[in-house]
């Protein structure tokens, strides 16, 4: 059987899991709304990552790094608006137009705090 405290440290590990998830996401669904790719983010998932903070692949599959939620909001909205801005691009390319939409978009964010 567990005892109260281990249960009580499992039940607080719970909820900050849910919580992560539940950060993460609406941050990546108010971004995917304001650069217009919500319709073609078709899944989004959060879970450890060894080497990158996220991915995203042509087909609008994004993973995050669930470490992500100890960053810093300035650090994953830099995150979360690189992939969205590859999706919406349809290209893995930091080219000029890449770097200029991820600028632009970030700025928004600036001007909300
Ligand atoms: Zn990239």
């Amino acid at each position: 059987m567990m005892g109260k405290k281990r249960k009580e440290i499992y039940e607080e590990e719970m909820m900050c899991d849910w919580m992560v998830r539940d950060v993460l996401r609406s941050e990546v669904r108010k971004w995917a709304r304001r650069i217009g790719v919500e319709e073609r983010l078709h899944e989004v998932h959060i879970r450890p990552m060894k080497r990158k903070w996220a991915s995203i692949s042509t087909r609008g599959r994004l993973t995050l790094n669930a470490e992500l939620y100890r960053q810093p909001a300035k650090f994953r909205a830099e995150v979360i608006v690189h992939e969205l801005v590859h999706l919406k691009l349809g290209h893995g390319s930091h080219n000029a137009l890449f770097r200029s939409l991820v600028r632009a978009y970030l700025a928004t964010a600036d001007k909300e705090r």
